[in-house]
């Protein structure tokens, strides 16, 4: 009896961990896809910035609010874009270095980029 309780046991922590993993890659798709949209945004509010850019030095007249919208358009999505990286870093168990920017997974002592040494604890 307890051979088939146990086997029970076994198949339904396997299936459930299929189902975590499942959900787990779902979401990390999900937050990718929402990073590759929010990149063609700031693409495309970089480009209007820069065509602005070279409009003034062919001499037309752009006044500087032109730029404003732009500029709080471009922090707004940036900091949408640092919070979408946050969330995929924790569903990929990464952590951010410090001194260089780059994913590194968790457990790792150092750096592979910039050989920083790697506090665990950060997110
Ligand atoms: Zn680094």
């Amino acid at each position: 009896m307890d051979f088939w309780n146990d086997l029970s046991k076994t198949i339904y922590t396997a299936a459930d961990q299929t189902v975590k993993e499942t959900e787990k890659l779902t979401g990390i798709a999900k937050v990718k896809y929402k990073l590759s949209v929010l990149r063609s945004k700031l693409d495309l509010c970089y480009r209007s910035i820069g065509e602005l850019k070279y409009a003034e030095h062919r001499g037309e007249a752009v006044p500087d609010a032109s730029y404003t919208g732009l500029f709080s358009q471009a922090d707004k999505l940036n900091a949408e874009k640092k919070a979408l990286e946050k969330q995929l870093d924790a569903l990929r168990d990464c952590i951010t270095c410090p001194l260089c920017g780059c994913r590194v997974q968790r457990g790792m002592s150092f750096c592979p980029k910039c050989g920083e040494k790697l506090n665990q604890d950060q997110k």
